[in-house]
């Protein structure tokens, strides 16, 4: 494989030689925003297509916004630093995108003011992120943290440790993907995913005050489940007990697209196989984002010259 580059202090270097130090304000604080972005190889076309890059580092932005990281790039200038990255690097199969806008300062003390900002792009390979054909799923003990705890919306590295606590505790105990529900006892989401269910041909997921990441799969799942399935979707608060009882379950993300849901907490969720509605969602799914229907070529950035 060519060498991969990455985008560090401002200029393109090998992936190995973007290091920081260990005084690194993020590194001690947690002061980071990232994103997770895929490209999709199309091997007909013999492109690379970026999913949603526009709509992530518009997220970044926002991100950034939240934890007072002032990043010096455009959402235009984000996009083409990331296009170069993989040119740079003779990416030609799928590809996952990791920016981080991260407070660079080697400075200590707790704040967010007066801390330098700066931003990297790395590139790596990524597979199926959950191993499973029907995740087998656990509520964590852990609950989602809460907005007025830190602000979950934004995709702070900091806040992930609630993530990796939950998705160990499941993991360890023989599960594939944590569920984590928010102060109030509501589903909020996975350890690194929005969550969907299915009742009667009715497609439900929890609002966005329900402490859960703004995801941009989820968004473009509920677009398609709209227009292409005619389901109707509603953004409303979850119990427990529904997931048990629901036709079918499933959750969205970059790295764990569509993923189906099998059982939780030891309860079959329908067929606990995949469902009909998930199992059409996902070849929806997987023609947009490889750039194959092009009613929807307008979500995918290529990155080759045509
Ligand atoms: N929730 C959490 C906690 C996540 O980390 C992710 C992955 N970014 C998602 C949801 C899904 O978001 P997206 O579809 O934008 O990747």
């Amino acid at each position: 494989m060519a060498t991969l580059y990455a985008f560090f202090k401002g200029n393109f270097v090998p992936l190995a030689e973007a290091k920081i130090g260990v005084l690194t304000h993020a590194f001690n604080y947690g002061t980071g925003v990232f994103e997770g972005i895929r490209a999709y190889w199309n091997q007909d076309e013999q492109q690379l297509y970026v999913f949603k890059l526009r709509e992530h580092y518009a997220r970044l932005h926002d991100s950034c916004h939240i934890l007072r990281i002032g990043l010096r790039y455009s959402v235009d200038e984000l996009c083409n630093i990331t296009s170069e990255a993989l040119r740079r690097s003779e990416v030609r199969s799928d590809m996952y995108i990791r920016p981080i806008a991260y407070k660079s300062g080697e400075v200590l003390g707790v704040r967010l003011h007066n801390v330098e900002d700066d931003l990297t792009v790395a590139i790596t390979p990524m597979g199926k992120y959950v191993d499973a054909d029907a995740a087998r799923c656990k509520i964590a003990t852990w609950r989602r943290m809460d907005d007025s705890v830190a602000p979950v919306r934004a995709k702070i590295t900091g806040i992930y440790v609630n993530s990796a606590l939950a998705k160990s505790e499941v993991v360890e105990d023989g599960y594939d993907e944590a569920i984590l529900l928010n102060g109030d006892g509501h589903v909020s989401e996975g350890s690194g995913e929005n969550l969907f269910i299915i009742r009667d041909g009715v497609l439900i997921t929890p609002a966005v005050s329900e402490n859960i990441l703004e995801g941009i799969t989820r968004d473009f799942v509920m677009q398609l489940a709209k227009d292409e399935v005619k389901m109707p979707v509603v953004e409303r608060a979850i119990d427990r007990s529904e997931l048990y009882i629901a036709d079918e379950c499933f959750m969205t993300g970059t790295a764990a697209e569509i993923t189906p849901i099998g059982e939780i907490d030891r309860r079959k969720v329908g067929s606990g196989t995949v469902g009909p509605l998930t199992a059409r969602l996902r070849v929806l799914f997987d023609a947009a984002v490889r750039g194959r229907n092009k009613k929807y070529i307008s979500c995918c950035t290529p990155v080759w010259p045509k």
